[in-house]
């Protein structure tokens, strides 16, 4: 489904990936750990075209998404869930989530992917006239993950999502995943919370200085004494 080739990304002379590879099958949920500053968010972030690629290829559904601008990604079926949530503050949570189906592919849908929304999130759809900045933080990174779901994706790419949360928050999030991807959506999963990310993934890539430094099935991972003891202090 998605397929990215040697990518190298750039800020300035600073090469933040280093050349990375990898793939994900349609339905998988693929986690992506690595240390702060291992180039995560870059790669979502070059997915999702809002950074140029300085090399390489990223290909989705056998389209090259070179030269494409966010909007056209997100056309295409991808959507992300931004570290940080990214949501207005000024808007109602209602016009946040309109303003997450404003493309072609997501418009003739919106009624129904709303009311999907307000069927996974009730505390959104009881406060749909409310301020979305005088939400709760649980409550703006459900927003975030409600405005992807507007765009009637086919793959979403969460970049931290449970940052911020309460561990009975960070499980719920973690469940709301989980329902999303039976439902059928694709899930590139960047997350903290190394243990529940490797254990609900089908495959995971371990990135480090900008280049993948290895790859298995989420439990292969698990079990892997270098991810134990650079990522779970075991
Ligand atoms: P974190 O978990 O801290 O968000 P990350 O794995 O997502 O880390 P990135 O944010 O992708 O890592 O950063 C990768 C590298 O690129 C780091 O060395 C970082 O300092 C650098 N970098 C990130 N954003 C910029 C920028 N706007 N300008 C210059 N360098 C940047």
């Amino acid at each position: 489904m998605l397929e990215v080739d040697n990518l190298k990304v750039h800020y300035g002379e600073a090469e933040a990936l280093a050349g990375v590879s990898f793939h994900i099958m349609p339905g998988e949920i693929v986690s992506i750990v690595g240390a702060n500053g291992a180039g995560k968010t870059t790669l979502i972030r070059a997915i999702a075209g809002m950074l140029p690629a300085k090399t390489g290829s990223i290909r989705f559904k056998g389209k090259d998404l070179k030269g494409l601008d966010s909007a056209a990604v997100c056309e295409l079926g991808i959507a992300q869930v931004p570290e940080g949530r990214q949501i207005f503050p000024s808007l109602s949570v209602e016009e946040n989530l309109r303003l997450g189906a404003t493309l072609r592919r997501s418009r003739a849908d919106r009624t129904r992917n709303m009311d999907r929304v307000y069927a996974t999130f009730s505390r959104l759809a009881e406060r749909r006239s409310q301020r979305a900045g005088t939400l709760s933080g649980g409550e703006q990174q459900m927003l975030a993950i409600g405005r992807a779901i507007m765009a009637n994706p086919l793959l979403v790419m969460f970049d931290e999502p449970s940052l911020g949360l309460s561990p009975a928050l960070t499980d719920e999030m973690f469940a709301v995943i989980s329902a999303l991807h039976g439902s059928g959506l694709s899930v590139v999963l960047v997350e903290q919370n190394v243990v529940e990310s490797l254990a609900m993934c089908q495959r995971a890539y371990v990135l480090e200085n900008g280049a993948i430094a290895l790859e298995g099935t989420g439990k292969e991972l698990l079990d892997d004494d270098r991810v134990r003891q650079a990522y779970l202090g075991l």
